[in-house]
């Protein structure tokens, strides 16, 4: 069976080029990158090489980069970090509701421990208010952390008119940047950003290695304690072999930049327009424009997102109906509550995500796939209206109701 993973914002294949950079590190340079001898200076020289393929990637110093097990870690030492450092300063913290849970329950385990946080509202289509924002500036507040890109419908965030406003409060701005590393452009010598998190799983590096960008001159309190690695303020012993690949992911990220970006956006449009075309009551969620290259977010009139995801998989596709993190509970999802959906609308969502592997071809096979289990789906479904099967079952023309 012809088998389409279209699930690449809850990870991606590793690059058979980062697949090559990691074997001789689990093979033969398996040294400790604190040892003194020549295993150590062989591991640390290739962990040193990755700071820099990182820091390229972003604009940034090496110096600037530390390597953490991946995007949550990379997230809690950033909030976490700002938070015990600055608690004598203030208390408050600025975040978005739409925010993945490693920020969000990150803010929330803060705010047991007696910070105030405020989780500010979205538009429609998933953008921070930044009047809102203006609004809850306080002398107290220490932080502002909101994400660049939304890992559920693809939203990207103004980061920049946010940092510039953090800036002028003398707030720092943290940034998870775990959906944007690699996909678009990120130019940290120009942009307000004090903190921005990485992860290597979503830009075809390994899982479980990630990495924080702390501006020179931002303070944070370790959050990890031990043999004072990473400058004291990650200890453990490094992941070297996933470091190394995390570096090769982020050089090729940065060489094949511009022509995965033409070619992630092609293949997404024609999923939309295809989609809302020939679907009737699809509606695109997330942002018209502002959005990821790779991501198509939809919701289906008349279907359950569940449903619609197990009848793709024995097609061979593999989607998501919402974060990866939370398809496992049924809950509906707090992003697409956030932009204002009901139970109902969040429940029949899906979320395709492209990648580098995938082709036009699968484009076309997903499309004539989902029309046709959408339209199987609605069929047996009490949610659908029935006049409407009947009426296109007797040759009529569907409807198109689209945004
Ligand atoms: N932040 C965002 C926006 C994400 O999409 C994810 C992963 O889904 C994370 C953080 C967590 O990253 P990791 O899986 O590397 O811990």
């Amino acid at each position: 069976m012809r088998r389409v993973y279209i699930d690449n914002a809850a990870t991606t294949q590793v690059d058979p080029e980062v697949v090559k950079a990691i074997i001789p590190y689990m093979e033969d340079k398996y040294g400790n990158a604190s040892s003194i001898h020549s295993f150590g200076r062989e591991a640390y020289d290739g962990m040193e090489k990755a700071r820099k393929q990182i820091a390229e990637l972003i604009s940034a110093s090496p110096k600037e980069i530390l390597f953490t097990s991946g995007g949550t870690e990379s997230d809690n030492t950033a909030i976490k970090g700002v938070a015990y450092k600055r608690r004598d300063k203030g208390r408050h913290i600025i975040t978005s509701s739409v925010e993945h849970p490693a920020v969000l329950e990150t803010c929330q385990s803060l705010e047991s421990q007696g910070f105030k946080i405020t989780y500010l509202p979205v538009d429609k289509e998933g953008i921070v208010n930044i009047e809102s924002l203006k609004k809850n500036i306080t002398e107290e507040t220490i932080l502002i952390t909101i994400m660049h890109a939304n890992n559920e419908i693809g939203t990207i965030e103004t980061i920049q008119e946010i940092g510039q406003l953090a800036h002028d409060h003398g707030i720092i701005f943290h940034t998870d940047a775990v959906q944007t590393t690699g996909k678009i452009p990120i130019d940290l010598s120009k942009l307000d950003v004090d903190l921005l998190s990485i992860s290597a799983h979503k830009f075809y590096g390994p899982k479980g290695v990630g990495a924080l960008f702390k501006r020179e001159g931002t303070s944070i309190e370790p959050i990890m304690n031990g043999g004072g690695h990473e400058r004291g303020l990650r200890s453990g012993t490094e992941n070297v072999a996933g470091i190394v690949g995390m570096g090769k992911a982020a050089e090729l990220a940065r060489s094949r930049m511009t022509d995965d970006f033409s070619s992630l956006t092609g293949m997404r449009d024609r999923l939309i327009k295809r989609v809302l075309s020939e679907i009737e009551e699809s509606y695109l969620n997330g942002h018209p424009t502002k959005r990821l290259p790779n991501n198509a977010h939809f919701r289906f009139s008349g279907i359950e997102g569940e449903s619609l995801l197990l009848s793709l998989d024995e097609k061979g596709i593999a989607a998501s109906t919402g974060s990866a993190c939370s398809s496992k509970k049924l809950m509906p999802s707090h992003v697409l509550m956030a932009i204002g959906l009901d139970e109902v609308q969040a429940h029949g969502s899906l979320r395709l995500t492209l990648g580098r592997k995938n082709t036009r071809d699968d484009v076309e096979y997903v499309c004539d796939t989902l029309v046709e289990v959408v339209r199987r789906l609605r069929e047996i479904s009490p949610l659908w209206k029935r006049e409407d099967i009947a009426a296109a079952y007797a040759g009529r023309e569907p409807l198109h109701t689209h945004i």
